[in-house]
């Protein structure tokens, strides 16, 4: 009975997101046709019309790139990794879009840590909640990463001094297409959950005590197969 309930709960994701990503994908073509039409009927604002028309395009292509990166294939590629090293990777990455808003990302923890991972996809993890970080904070600040071992876990920490998750909508982060950005996906948690799901590892949002939120990763260290 367990199993049946694991496997209905699986399918209505399933259903939950072909339903997301028609309604995702229809609104911006129905846009793009009325914008079209306009444009036939011969219209004055054209430059206006084209912005929009770009606008809808990328979104698309956002959640098409997003939803390409779910149905791959996940075949784990796992290896150790130094933790800290892969850290720092991302931090670099996403070093221009912190500058751009005078945030500074810094990392603290045990420089030894090594998991067990596959290496593109947990840094696909930090590459999503290190950017929601950056797009919660609206003024300069730091981001955190911390990580430390705790009996046979890992825990990394990543701290924001944005506004925080609201209480009512905790509990929607993470379902598909679930987002409160004018031009969001709301894909990246769902990714970064399910990719924890195949180390062993979990998510945690938790609220800071002065401002912001913490999102807490847990891995175990001695995750193989
Ligand atoms: P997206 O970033 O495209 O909106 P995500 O799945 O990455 O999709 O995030 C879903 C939602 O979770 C965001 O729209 C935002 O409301 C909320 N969220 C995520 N990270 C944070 C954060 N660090 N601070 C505040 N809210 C956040
Ligand atoms: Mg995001």
């Amino acid at each position: 009975a367990e199993e049946m309930m694991i496997r209905s709960e699986k399918m209505s994701v399933a259903g939950q997101l072909a339903a997301g990503i028609a309604h995702e994908i229809r609104n911006p073509l129905t846009s793009l046709k009325g914008f079209l039409q306009l444009l036939q009927a011969g219209v004055n604002r054209k430059e206006e019309y084209y912005q929009i028309m770009v606008d809808e395009i990328e979104k698309m292509e956002a959640i098409t790139s997003e939803l390409l990166f779910i149905s791959k294939p996940m075949t784990d590629n796992k290896d150790w990794e130094n933790l800290p090293e892969l850290i720092d990777d991302v931090i670099t990455l996403l070093h221009p879009q912190a500058k751009l808003k005078n945030i500074t990302i810094v990392q603290e923890g045990e420089d030894r840590l090594r998991l067990n991972c596959d290496r593109s996809q947990i840094k696909q993890v930090f590459i999503n909640i290190l950017k929601n970080a950056i797009e919660a904070m609206d003024n300069p600040g730091h981001i955190k990463v911390f990580y430390c071992l705790q009996e046979q876990t890992i825990l990394i920490d990543i701290m924001d001094e944005g506004p925080g998750v609201p209480d009512e909508i905790i509990h929607k982060l993470g379902e598909p297409f679930f987002t409160t950005k004018e031009s969001g996906t709301g894909l990246g948690i769902m990714i970064t959950k399910q990719i924890l799901d195949r180390h062993g590892g979990d998510l945690q949002i938790m609220h800071n005590r002065d401002k912001g939120s913490t999102f807490r990763i847990s891995l175990p260290q001695s995750e193989t197969s």
